[in-house]
């Protein structure tokens, strides 16, 4: 009879790392309404009533109001046009009392996903879902949004003490908002990154070189706990039907160091991280507007 070793990974627990979160964030929102009359307002907008995206923007909106933060709810129908989409998301980006804008995505096949993000105001891309928002992200600069999940990972690690730099990570996907970024915020860190995609070659030769290894590939236990280097830093990205990984949770946690689970672990994260710089931007906002002030009193005064 095989003797089945005890499971050994340290789960990262997201949920409280969230919970924390949201409560400094809500904490933020009330001190600057105190302090300067102005709620922090998220505006989420959704085309068409895909029942997935219905959930993810009621819970969105649910964390707002917990938070202190407005949600303002734009739902269209899911014949909406680009030109008509863009339009609604540009009257947004033009309305002085919203601070934060998410187009719920994927929107339909028929709209041009990548117009409507443009349409976001990089300084209401709350989502980091913009051009403007990747490129500060990539030049590190700090005027900018990260994109939520892969923002929401790197305070994962900071939380259990995982310093990237001189570790080699290896990111699984290269998604826009997801792998590409993950792998961007981890070179900043200095680590040594490597992507791998639906095109790599020999994928498991190069999993088992990952000291950090982020699965985000949308295929349920894709990653295969024998091939995880012992110890490693293991961040499951995937939320696949029925609550199931990108990794194979059970073979991860028998080599793994530290594991996020599913549910759990990184998608908490993803909606902390979206209403912490929802606050970040009517800060921002708030910050201007008093340093505006200052500047026409002492012009006035003079
Ligand atoms: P995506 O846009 O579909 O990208 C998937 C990536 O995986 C692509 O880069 C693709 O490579 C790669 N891939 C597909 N098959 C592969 C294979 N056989 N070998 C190696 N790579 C392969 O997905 P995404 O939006 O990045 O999401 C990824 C996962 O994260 C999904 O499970 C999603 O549900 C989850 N997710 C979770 C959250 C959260 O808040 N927790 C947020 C966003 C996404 P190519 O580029 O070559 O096609």
């Amino acid at each position: 009879m095989s003797v089945v070793e005890p499971a050994s990974a340290q789960l990262m627990n997201g949920t409280a790392l969230a919970r924390e979160t949201l409560d400094r964030t809500a904490e933020r929102a009330r001190k600057l309404l105190a302090e300067t009359g102005v709620r922090p307002c998220l505006a989420t907008v959704l085309v068409g009533d895909d029942p997935a995206s219905v959930t993810y923007v009621a819970m969105k909106r649910r964390r707002s109001a917990a938070a202190g933060i407005e949600s303002r709810h734009l739902p269209l129908p899911g014949r909406t046009t680009t030109a008509e989409l863009v339009a609604a998301i540009r009257a947004l980006s033009d309305d002085p009392t919203v601070h934060g804008i998410l187009l719920q995505h994927p929107v339909p096949a028929h709209i041009d996903e990548r117009a409507a993000f443009e349409a976001i105001a990089p300084a209401k891309d709350v989502d980091g879902v913009t051009m403007w928002s990747f490129a500060a992200m990539a030049f590190g600069r700090d005027d900018g949004f990260v994109s939520c999940t892969p923002g929401g990972i790197m305070r994962l690690l900071d939380a259990y003490g995982v310093d990237p730099a001189g570790k080699r990570a290896v990111v699984v996907g290269r998604s826009p908002i997801l792998g590409k970024p993950m792998g961007m915020l981890l070179l900043a860190r200095d680590a040594t990154v490597t992507y791998c995609h639906s095109r790599t070659v020999d994928l498991s030769s190069v999993v088992a070189t990952a000291d950090i290894l982020v699965a985000a590939v949308g295929r349920p236990e894709f990653i295969r706990g024998a091939d995880i280097k012992p110890g490693a830093v293991v961040i499951d990205a995937g939320y696949n039907p029925g609550n199931v990984g990108d990794v194979d949770a059970a073979g991860a946690g028998e080599r793994a160091g530290l594991l996020t689970p599913v549910p759990g672990g990184v998608g908490p994260m993803t909606i902390a991280v979206l209403l912490d710089q929802t606050v970040l931007a009517a800060e921002r906002v708030a910050a201007v507007a008093a340093s505006t002030a200052v500047t026409s009193t002492a012009a006035a005064a003079r």
